[in-house]
């Protein structure tokens, strides 16, 4: 079954958000120790598709093996996985662009691993900020990508974008059914 992996700095919204998109609270849960436990969760969607919540990374004090460890545990999935249709790169909109998140998905472009930017805690910050930061964010890509893949913006508070994130995953996948509201 199609998969859509995804993936952010610790403490981005990353389960806050998943939870939103498929009304779950609870769903997803924010439990990851940094470099320790490397666990994967798939999280089966109305029998047809999968949210694969990944490690996050960035997490200030971490060592350099544990790293290292992390990078090529990701490697590994993101890589091998052939059900694996779109890596959703969640980024904090509050933030001007962050080198570990652009160098990440320059990572992502290298593998030629399809993938989004989805837009977090929007409802934050006023949306001229948002605006700001998401531009900033795109520019930045574009000295490296031709062409700049999705961008969503999203609150998992108001739910904003989810239904934007959701027609996405429905157009990557044709057989999928959309979470019941
Ligand atoms: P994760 O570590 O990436 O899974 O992040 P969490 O989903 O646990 O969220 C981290 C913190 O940000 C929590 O305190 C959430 O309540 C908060 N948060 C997450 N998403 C939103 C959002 O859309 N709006 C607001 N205001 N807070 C959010």
């Amino acid at each position: 079954k199609p998969e859509y992996a995804f993936i952010g700095r610790s403490n981005v919204g990353k389960s806050s958000l998943i939870n939103r998109l498929v009304n779950q609270h609870g769903l997803a849960k924010t439990s990851q120790r940094p470099g320790k436990t490397q666990l994967i969760n798939h999280f089966l969607i109305n029998e047809s598709w999968y949210i694969v919540d990944l490690p996050g990374y960035g997490y200030a004090k971490v060592s350099k093996s544990s790293r290292e460890a992390w990078e090529k545990f990701i490697r590994n999935y993101l890589t091998k996985r052939e059900s694996l249709q779109c890596v959703m790169v969640l980024i904090d909109s509050r933030h001007e662009p962050q080198q570990i998140d652009l160098d990440f998905c320059y990572w992502l472009g290298e593998c030629g691993l399809p993938f989004a930017i989805v837009f977090t805690k929007a409802d934050k910050q006023g949306a001229g900020k948002t605006d700001q930061n998401v531009a900033k964010f795109r520019k930045s890509l574009s000295a490296w990508f031709e062409e700049i893949p999705p961008v969503f913006v999203t609150s998992a508070e108001k739910g904003e974008g989810r239904e934007e994130l959701l027609g996405f995953i429905e157009e990557v996948n044709k057989d999928f059914v959309l979470p019941k509201l």
